[in-house]
């Protein structure tokens, strides 16, 4: 019950955290790893099983602290740069995938690679080298500096025009009539702010060309979608994810958007507030695609601890697709 609706209690209840029992939890579904998050986590550990430690990992596997300290428990040793991992090494690229260029440089140090890279960013990559080859101009939506557009960018480097929110519409240099233009997107977007982005585009290239499909991936766009159902009933929003993790963040922003007053991204329960809570009956709950479920449980052990027991999980999608492993760790290789 929300304050507005029990006026008569507002004063007195809204400064206090709802008693036991009589706090709500809607718990988004989709939530939590993804089909390519699952099989890059999965690539390191059957790494780990079949070679033994130590398994190089360049950049983080997946963007979240909790998997990346857990992996590195187990022997992983993750590196900023390819030439950190000793020659003849094995090294994991991660699942946001790497320009050609880094390949090369592996190939040179005779690095013994495992591609963990999420076959729809792959999907990406080939879009790129595409259109690229039949001599368009690609602007790709994405955030400057994060890895995945890095990669993908690098697939074409000299015709690849980063869009990095709708200010970036304004740099792009003016293309003739006559130049081909196509945009693509990283996978992790806000579908919402991407839309935004494209009509702007659309509006200052006339001849642009749309993607044949969306790249802004099926769990993204799921993980959304499930946010918006619950956001516009939820007091708080809390999403379980990293600070660098693009698909986390993005939840954040659609939640806050989408209707709920206020909107935080933890990786830990312990990272929560106490006075988040004050005032609140509903708490709206999701993780980001590369957050392992025993986070949200831990999230929803602590809310349950301050009086909000009352969990709902709310579905808007199923998901069932799964993403076999690089070749070399299938089980016919063993
Ligand atoms: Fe692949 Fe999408 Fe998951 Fe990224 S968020 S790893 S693109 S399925």
């Amino acid at each position: 019950m929300t304050d507005a609706a029990n006026p008569a209690n507002a004063t007195t209840e809204s400064a206090l955290a709802p008693t036991p029992g009589h706090g709500r939890v809607l718990l988004a579904a989709p939530r939590g790893y993804c089909a390519g998050v699952d099989r890059a986590v999965e690539t390191v550990e059957k790494a780990l099983e079949k070679y033994g430690a130590p398994v190089y990992v360049r950049k983080e596997i997946v963007h979240n602290r909790y998997v990346v300290d857990t992996l590195a428990e187990r022997g992983a040793v993750f590196v900023d740069q390819t030439f950190e991992a000793p020659e003849g090494a094995h090294l994991v690229f991660s699942a946001h995938g790497v320009s050609p260029a880094v390949h090369e440089e592996a190939r040179s140090l005779s690095l013994k690679t495992l591609d963990a890279t999420c076959p729809l960013v792959t999907k990406v990559h080939n879009e790129v080298k595409r259109f690229a080859r039949d001599g368009y101009h690609i602007l790709l939506v994405g955030h400057e500096g994060h890895e995945e557009v890095e990669g993908t960018a690098g697939e074409a480097p000299d015709v690849t025009h980063l869009v990095d929110g709708v200010e970036g519409v304004e740099k792009l240099p003016d293309f003739l009539h006559n130049e081909k233009l196509v945009w693509l997107s990283q996978t992790t977007l806000s579908v919402d702010e991407t839309m935004e982005i494209v009509k702007l585009l659309h509006e200052k290239f006339e001849h642009l060309q749309d993607p044949p499909s969306d790249d802004i991936c099926y769990a993204t766009q799921n993980r959304q979608v499930a946010v918006k159902a619950i956001a516009a009933d939820s007091d708080l929003f809390i999403v379980v994810g990293s600070q660098n993790s693009s698909n986390s963040k993005r939840l954040v922003e659609v939640a806050l958007q989408a209707g709920s007053k206020a909107a935080y991204l933890v990786d830990y329960a312990k990272q929560i507030d106490p006075s988040w809570l004050e005032g609140v009956h509903t708490v709206g709950l999701s993780s980001g695609a590369s957050v392992p479920e025993i986070l949200v449980q831990e999230v929803l052990a602590f809310l349950a601890e301050r009086g909000f027991s009352d969990v709902e999980e709310v579905t808007t999608a199923a998901e069932k697709i799964t993403f076999a492993l690089p070749r070399d760790l299938r089980p016919q290789h063993n």
